[in-house]
């Protein structure tokens, strides 16, 4: 059974307010660190090896390590609640269950970056955790844990919630920073970095839900004993959402030894394939990471197994791996069709497209028309190949990553299951009716 470090006290009935939360122990973590100078935390989360929870796996205490200095310049820590990535809500069930490790999070880690205000930037169709959190916010800052002279340290700190408008672009940092200024949410071109010229061209981290939460375990346990759960620089726990076809879709919390097919299989986790089909393919790590078929995701090439942490699941880079990614796990069994799930999520991202620049603009679109086009039963084999071109074009050439996470599953989706689009082009007839899933299995 995995070690429980983030929801080990979920089940415990009104652990959402503040007297449960503290009699569980809670906050003890920041009376610590708030004994502690604020470079000696940053040496225990660079000991942690925590690595962002948000997407791209990018080490915390390094990251913290980045943050300019100037004198007399407000710094911010902005929390990324904008949690939009299709097949991703595990930070939607620690807000709403575990609100005050979050702010005990925000605590110590506003006080390790000198932020004596910082921000919660919440997606708008979460609308009912706003209130959750602002109500935490309250009783933390009546029990003394925010506000003026934090425990009589002399340390300052507001938290605000800040609701977004529903674009899944404002979940990209710099987009996330012009929204919560008040503009469209359009990303910046990088350099400079929020950690020199951030919110209001301010030094400001932004951290994922996740990351902040899991500060609270590290400083509890120290970052060497931390480190020691998990494998290489897979280290500490984390959460995965698990959707689809399985059994039992919800939030776990892992220590990243299991291995794919034990989180499948195990009725610890998935439960296994539901009305016992067989497993197809599974996107591990969100939509954005490349879909893997289901010979690949157990094992690798090697004839390893895959394990469910960064490394494993990256081994082979895209031809044969994927990524962590946000740890938003869909399962496809037998009976699903690969080029209208592909087309489902080329339709999502041309909508969520800021439009700034060109290859994801009109890539984006060109993709959903062609995808279309070939599920439909319309399409030609030379499509097949035009498809392939596009994604190719949009790599890469782009000012934020929505393009990649565009371009990246239609590149898996052809590379593993070209023998689908290909069956939709040969069948125009069956492929009204029918997809290559149920013709085949
Ligand atoms: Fe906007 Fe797409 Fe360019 Fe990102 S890649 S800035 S979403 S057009």
């Amino acid at each position: 059974m995995s070690k429980k470090l983030l929801l080990k006290d979920a089940h415990i009935e009104g652990i959402r307010y503040f007297e449960t939360y503290r009699k569980q122990g809670g906050y003890t973590a920041a009376e610590k660190a708030l004994k502690m100078t604020p470079d000696e935390i940053l040496e225990e989360v660079k000991t942690s090896g925590l690595r962002g929870r948000g997407g791209a796996g990018f080490p915390t205490g390094m990251k913290w390590s980045f943050l300019a200095k100037p004198e007399g310049v407000p710094r911010h820590l902005v929390v990324n609640a904008d949690e939009s990535e299709p097949g991703t809500f595990k930070d939607r069930y620690l807000m709403e269950f575990l609100p005050h490790l979050l702010i005990e999070g925000m605590l110590i880690s506003s006080f390790v970056l000198g932020s004596n205000v910082s921000y919660i930037y919440i997606r708008g169709e979460y609308s009912w955790i706003p209130d959750i959190l602002e109500e935490a916010i309250e009783e933390a800052k009546a029990a003394g844990f925010l506000g003026k002279n934090i425990l009589g340290t002399g340390y300052d700190l507001e938290i605000y919630v800040q609701r977004g408008g529903g674009a899944y672009i404002c979940g990209e940092e710099t987009a996330l920073l012009e929204s919560l200024e008040g503009k469209r949410g359009n990303p910046r071109l990088k350099p400079p970095f929020p950690a020199v010229k951030g919110l209001w061209e301010r030094p400001t981290v932004v951290n994922n839900v996740e990351s902040i939460a899991a500060i609270v375990p590290i400083i509890d346990m120290g970052g060497a004993e931390y480190a020691k759960i998990g494998v290489g620089r897979s280290t500490g726990t984390k959460l995965i959402s698990a959707c689809g076809n399985i059994n039992k879709p919800g939030v776990y919390e892992i220590d990243m030894t299991i291995t794919v097919e034990e989180f499948i299989y195990s009725d610890e986790y998935c439960g296994g394939i539901k009305d016992g089909k067989k497993l197809k393919a599974c996107i591990p790590g969100g939509s954005s990471v490349p879909i893997v078929p289901a010979n690949l995701l157990l094992r690798t090439v090697n004839g390893e197994p895959r394990y469910m942490n960064y490394e494993s699941l990256a081994d082979g880079g895209f031809a044969t791996g994927t990524m962590m990614g946000s740890g938003g796990f869909i399962v496809l069994d037998e009976d699903q069709c690969i080029v209208e799930h592909t087309m489902t999520l080329a339709r999502f991202y041309h909508h969520e497209s800021c439009g700034q620049c060109t290859p994801c603009r009109e890539g984006t679109g060109w993709m959903h028309k062609i995808l279309k086009k070939i599920e439909k039963g319309e399409g030609k084999m030379e499509d097949i190949d035009l498809l392939w071109d596009i994604q190719r074009k949009i790599e890469g050439n782009t000012i934020c990553p929505l393009g990649d996470a565009a371009a990246w599953p239609v590149a898996a989706a052809i590379r593993h299951f070209r023998d689908e689009f290909e069956w939709h082009v040969k069948n125009p007839e069956l492929s009204q009716t029918q997809n290559y899933g149920l013709a085949h299995y």
